[in-house]
């Protein structure tokens, strides 16, 4: 187990160095231009795949690395750069997880390169989990795959939304239902391969921010896939089922406890991408209130200004601090008691509201346009109390945990 440590070894600080040099000179130098264009932003996908950043090898090495600050610092300084672009380049790891998490080393090794393709050729890969009528309540989730015993084939059927990359990915990974009667136990993730019939993009989303991010239906209309393409297998997939009907029996609670410890190891990323947008606003409004000069001095002269700033950076830093903390945790297997993952994402998603939108008042009507960046900055941090579980969502989590009660 790595000790807990605030402190990035060289080999770290050289990549977030790295990585910082191309979010300040290929990330938001583009990212006015695909916010408006309001499309994936593949020339810059291709640049990252160039060097290296958008890369399987890239990912998992910050995945795996044992102090787990590799994914928090990775994210943080690629969405410092612009989160509507830096999603296009983590949307395909957030894939590749499910993958990773649930897949044979076989399906690791089939399906994961595919979802990056190359770089002369690149793709992105997309989750779909979430339904019209199965967001925060993903137990009511009604996508349906039946096995076809006779032809070893799931057959899938529904319609998901939201998906990051759904309908333009390589390899999708969507959640279906295999057992109606367990909730959200009974659930189970499949490899969808490039090109299979019947998976069709629905509706392209405009969105209020992180528009460089594609964020679709994706229907699935009897869309036939090997029973090669279950995550784990038949036999993982039975045993995980007759558990979870013997849990059901002896009362729910447990079963709903472990789905809870997946999304607390997931959350602090979400957490990083949104410190990265709190920082990049941050510094922004930092800047100008230096310059800035009304009544004859600078703005920052004013307490009322200064104070803003002193408040949005110590929020910044405690953000991080959870986030950290609780990517630790994830990596080095210490159970959640008080939900860290989930505050982590709480606390700094609400920070990059909060921030956003102090720095836009300091940028009083400049702050309000599109000159600058703090507006865009505003829209897009909107996204990180949204998905990946509300608000609202992590504070229910958080309760539960503490108080051991079903709140609603
Ligand atoms: C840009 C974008 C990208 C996304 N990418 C993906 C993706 O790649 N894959 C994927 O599967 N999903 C994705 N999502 C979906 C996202 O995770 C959901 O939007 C989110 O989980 C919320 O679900 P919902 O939108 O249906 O809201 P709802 O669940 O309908 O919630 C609406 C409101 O009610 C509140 N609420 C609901 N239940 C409770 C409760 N019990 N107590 C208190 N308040 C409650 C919520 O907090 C929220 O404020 C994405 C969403 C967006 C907007």
């Amino acid at each position: 187990m790595a000790e807990f440590t605030m402190e990035l070894n060289d080999e770290q600080k050289e990549v977030r160095d790295w990585l910082h040099g191309f979010a300040a000179d290929v990330i938001r130098p583009a990212a006015a231009e695909w916010d408006e264009r309001e499309e994936t932003p593949w020339p810059v996908i291709q640049e990252a795949a160039k060097i290296g950043i958008y890369s399987l090898d890239f990912y998992a090495q910050q995945y795996f690395d044992p102090t787990g600050l590799g994914i928090p610092m990775a994210m943080e300084e690629l969405f410092w750069g612009d989160a509507g672009i830096a999603l296009s380049l983590v949307g395909t790891g957030l894939a590749a997880v499910g993958v990773l998490a649930n897949g044979t080393e076989e399906q690791i090794g089939t399906w994961v390169p595919q979802m990056y393709g190359d770089p002369n050729d690149v793709k992105v890969a997309a989750f779909c989990s979430s339904e019209p009528d199965a967001g925060s309540d993903v137990a009511s989730m009604r996508t349906r795959a039946v096995y076809d015993e006779a032809r070893d084939e799931w057959v899938i059927n529904g319609t998901k939304t939201w998906a990051t990359n759904g309908g333009i990915a390589s390899v999708h990974v969507v959640v279906a239902v295999v057992d109606p009667e367990l909730g959200s136990k009974g659930h189970a993730s499949f490899i969808v391969p490039p090109g299979t019939p019947g998976l069709a993009q629905g509706q392209k989303f405009k969105k209020h921010g992180i528009r460089a991010s594609h964020t679709a239906e994706v229907i699935l209309d009897h869309v036939r896939v090997p029973g090669s393409c279950l995550l784990g297998g038949k036999e993982k997939l039975d045993e995980r089922l007759a558990r979870a009907r013997e849990k059901v029996k002896a009362g729910g609670e447990r079963v709903r406890n472990a789905a809870m410890a997946t999304f607390e190891a997931s959350r602090p990323a979400v957490g990083a991408m949104a410190v990265g947008t709190a920082r990049a606003a941050y510094e922004v409004a930092l800047d100008y209130a230096g310059t800035r000069e009304q009544f004859g001095r600078p703005i920052i002269d004013n307490q009322g200004v200064a104070f803003q700033l002193a408040d949005m950076r110590t929020q910044i830093d405690a953000a991080r601090l959870l986030v950290w903390r609780a990517s630790w945790m994830a990596v080095n297997g210490k159970p959640f008691t008080a939900a860290e993952g989930s505050m982590s994402k709480l606390f700094a998603s609400e920070t990059a509201k909060k921030v956003t939108a102090g720095a836009i008042q300091i940028l009083g009507g400049n702050g309000y346009t599109r000159e600058y960046p703090v507006e865009r900055m505003h829209r897009d941090a909107a996204i990180y109390t949204i998905f990946e579980g509300t608000s609202e969502i992590q504070r229910l989590v958080i309760a539960r945990t503490l108080s051991g009660m079903p709140i609603r």
